[in-house]
């Protein structure tokens, strides 16, 4: 009999045996091309030689310090070759152990940097719905996915929540895509002007929305809006960089894309690729001079800040994806991937939306094409497809995530930047089956 306490406590899933580039095999021997990278995690497959070596040699050396003692080679270097890569003015690295861990790390040092610049009174965190930041309880309360928040809603601070930029949903008849990223934009002033704008701490958003809602972008235009209003009312960025960073959409960051740059940003699963749990919180210098010449001690921390050897991984991984060129490989063959898929399931009646950004592609499964009607969730057809496809030989990352408040449905897909034309009919062909019996 198992101990191990699984999510889903009724059922088993096979045991891993190993992995093979973007495979996965069971103890059956059975293939599985991760063409989700779990949860957008594994962005250079299972086997990379490099990551390998460099955890090795670090584990050689010192495998763990504590931060409150020492710094590291690996996360300074690591720190340093991050800031070079992001865009713009991020300038200070802080190093956790995953997504949630970096979020809160977000959420309490935009608190922290207020109250030392002499502005207690801010302290409203605005998202959006239709977002997902995390399951610890601060990260847990920022996101807007109903479903996930509802059982511990009591125990949750109070945050505000506007409209996601999601046009296939959002946008009116006779609007223009740039006029309604401006519109659901403006509901960030509106929201401040409620709050009133001393009071408001920060604005917390994915520059592509993952788990929540399947790949959505924003329209053009919809995050310089959103940076002019959030400047004009000293409220922070938050950039949620979670699941879309780190190449992920054909740029290292996000944002990138966007023209802006945000106070603070986010980035965890492919930073480590699954070698290694790590997250990161990047910040300007403006926050963290202001601590450094106030109290001078951030009053927050984990445990595994700053881990040698998870550091050493991510250093060698974001060396595969720029110096080694790996993460260019992102825009054209997810460009290439969106067309197969758009050529099997563009007619496709219950497959209403294919969108994404490089290797990041939604599908959003509908009941019927026309109205956009979602299925009801009662039939958790997500659930039915994510066990189709791994029967089939793909994983894929189906979740039911909100729609207007209810629960829709879309197929996630975000592949190891390593995967190769070949892989292309593989993920359309299992996906179809997947679709076919589940529907
Ligand atoms: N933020 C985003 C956008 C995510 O997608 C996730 C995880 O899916 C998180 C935060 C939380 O990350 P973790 O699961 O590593 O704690």
């Amino acid at each position: 009999m198992s101990h191990v306490f699984p999510r889903h406590s009724r059922k088993t899933p096979p045991k891993v045996s190993h992995g093979d580039g973007p495979f996965l095999f069971d103890q059956s021997g059975k293939a599985y091309f991760d063409g989700s990278g779990g949860a957008a995690v594994s962005c250079l497959g299972h086997s990379d030689p490099a990551v390998i070596q460099a955890i090795k040699d670090q584990i050689d050396a010192v495998a763990f310090a504590h931060t409150g003692f020492f710094t590291s080679e690996p996360a300074e270097t690591l720190s340093e070759a991050l800031v070079k890569a992001a865009p713009g003015n991020l300038d200070r690295v802080y190093l956790v152990s995953g997504g949630s861990e970096a979020m809160e790390s977000a959420l309490k040092l935009a608190r922290q940097y207020a109250i030392e610049k002499g502005e207690p009174a801010r302290r409203h965190i605005i998202a959006r719905r239709q977002s997902y930041h995390g399951n610890t309880l601060g990260a847990l309360a920022t996101g807007g996915n109903m479903w996930r928040r509802e059982p511990f809603a009591p125990m949750l601070m109070d945050t505000h929540h506007i409209a996601p930029c999601y046009a296939y949903r959002g946008q009116q008849d006779g609007e223009t895509e740039f006029d309604y990223g401006q519109r659901v934009a403006n509901e960030l002033e509106t929201k401040i002007a409620e709050l009133g704008a001393e009071n408001v701490l920060a604005f917390v958003a994915e520059p592509v929305v993952g788990a929540t809602s399947g790949a959505v972008p924003p329209v053009e235009g919809y995050f310089k809006r959103i940076r002019e209003i959030c400047d004009t009312h000293g409220v922070l960025l938050i950039l949620d960089e979670v699941m879309c960073g780190m190449g992920r959409t054909g740029s290292l960051f996000a944002y990138e894309q966007e023209g802006i740059t945000p106070d603070i940003c986010a980035v965890a699963k492919g930073l480590g690729a699954g070698y290694q749990p790590i997250g990161a919180m990047l910040c300007t210098a403006e926050i963290f001079d202001t601590i450094r010449d106030g109290s001078g001690f951030f009053q927050h921390g984990h445990t595994y800040n700053g881990h040698p050897t998870a550091a050493a991984a991510a250093l060698a991984v974001l060396n595969r994806l720029t110096t080694d060129g790996v993460a260019q490989n992102v825009a054209p063959m997810g460009a290439k991937l969106r067309t197969a898929l758009k050529d099997r399931f563009g007619q496709h009646a219950h497959i209403g939306d294919i969108r994404g950004r490089g290797l990041f592609i939604g599908l959003e499964m509908v009941a019927d094409r026309e109205t956009k009607t979602p299925f009801d969730p009662a039939l958790q057809l997500h659930a039915k497809v994510k066990a189709a496809a791994f029967d089939a030989g793909l994983i894929c990352y189906p979740m039911g995530g909100t729609v207007d408040g209810k629960q829709g449905n879309h197929i996630l897909l975000a592949p190891p930047f390593i995967m190769e034309d070949a892989h292309i009919s593989l993920i359309v062909d299992a996906l179809d089956a997947a679709l076919t019996e589940s529907l």
